[in-house]
């Protein structure tokens, strides 16, 4: 199939992209470059530098490359800013991924695969949390991206669109290619790695008095290229109707400072820490049952790989001190 990436050269973005080419599909990527880097994309896909809401380019880039599915990644996705500047969120990720609905069902382009957040469980009762669980975000970031996935229901009983919603809980690693570069950076996996790299002084941890095992908060850490490749079961998958899936590993999850134990191991780097304040809209823990997607679509992300996810981070940050040559 030709597919179309919105924001496909982004971090995640340029992965999905490397996933589609390798299962043999063809690749088109929008991205405003806001946040996402040309260099990530890889040279024999062509990308459009433009911006979602531009409604009449949206649909001509639909008709003229005759594009038969759209993975829709391009978002903003900082929890705590979008809690400052809510407006953002609701025009670049709602307003924006409306106008992309718009355009696929006029084109007649009725396959979607949606990048969504556990943010959109907000503070879940139960862990590991399933789909089936309470939807109740606490953030903007969570609340735009759970308002998309309900208009995908709503677009697909009126136009027959039919979706994916992936509900991505922590992204890290890198492929070979393509790794964490933000700016500012603000995850936990890359802001580690710049300390054992001797780039800045410290990790500070937010919080060591939740009720966890050591006192910080757990999360669910899922290798980039494993998140990539389960949009690629999610557009196979699309064939038999509308979905969403949680992605990520399960298990028990790790904790901030089980992560910095892995990272001194990876980089035998001491990686000072401060314990600091709790960070704002910070759950103690959220920890995925990805045994939908095992079970209807076959992905399996490695188990219980966080050395692997930080080796690989690790790598790629070796390999690109400066991050991509151009923005
Ligand atoms: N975290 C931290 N110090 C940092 C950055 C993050 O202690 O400098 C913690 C954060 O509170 C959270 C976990 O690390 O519990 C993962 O945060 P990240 O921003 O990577 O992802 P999020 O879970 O917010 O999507």
């Amino acid at each position: 199939m030709h597919i179309l990436v919105t924001g496909g050269a982004g971090y995640i973005g340029s992965v999905v992209v490397e996933e589609l080419l390798a299962a043999g599909h063809a690749v088109t990527v929008i991205d405003n470059l806001s946040k996402g880097h040309a260099d990530a994309v890889p040279p024999e896909v062509e990308l459009i530098r433009a911006d979602l809401r531009e409604p009449t380019r949206l649909r001509q880039i639909l008709r003229e490359a005759r594009i038969e599915a759209v993975v829709h990644m391009a978002a903003d996705s900082l929890v705590g800013e979008s809690v400052q500047r809510p407006e953002k969120y609701y025009n670049n990720n709602m307003v924006a991924g409306l106008g992309l609905l718009d355009a696929m069902v006029e084109v007649g382009v009725l396959r979607l695969v949606f990048s969504s957040t556990a943010a959109v469980y907000g503070e879940p009762e139960r862990q590991p949390i399933e789909e089936t669980a309470a939807t109740r975000p606490t953030n903007p970031y969570g609340e735009t991206k759970l308002a998309l996935e309900r208009a995908l229901a709503w677009y697909g009983g009126a136009h027959g669109l039919r979706s994916a919603s992936l509900r991505y809980f922590n992204a890290a690693g890198a492929s070979a290619r393509c790794g964490e570069v933000h700016d500012p950076e603000t995850h936990l996996i890359p802001l580690v790695l710049q300390v054992a790299a001797g780039r800045s002084p410290h990790v500070t941890v937010f919080g060591d008095d939740y009720p966890t095992p050591d006192g910080t908060c757990v999360r669910d850490y899922v290798h980039v290229v494993d998140l990539a490749r389960a949009h690629v079961l999610a557009l196979d998958g699309l064939e038999r109707g509308s979905c969403t899936y949680n992605l990520g590993c399960g298990g028990a999850g790790y904790s901030v400072r089980e992560v910095l134990d892995v990272a001194r191991e990876v980089t035998g780097a001491a990686i000072p820490v401060r314990v600091g304040a709790r960070r704002a809209g910070d759950p103690a823990v959220l920890v995925a049952s990805s045994t939908r997607i095992e079970k209807e679509l076959g992905w399996h992300p490695r188990p219980g790989a966080l050395a692997k996810i930080i080796d690989s981070a690790w790598s790629w940050m070796r390999a690109h001190p400066h991050g991509y040559a151009h923005n």
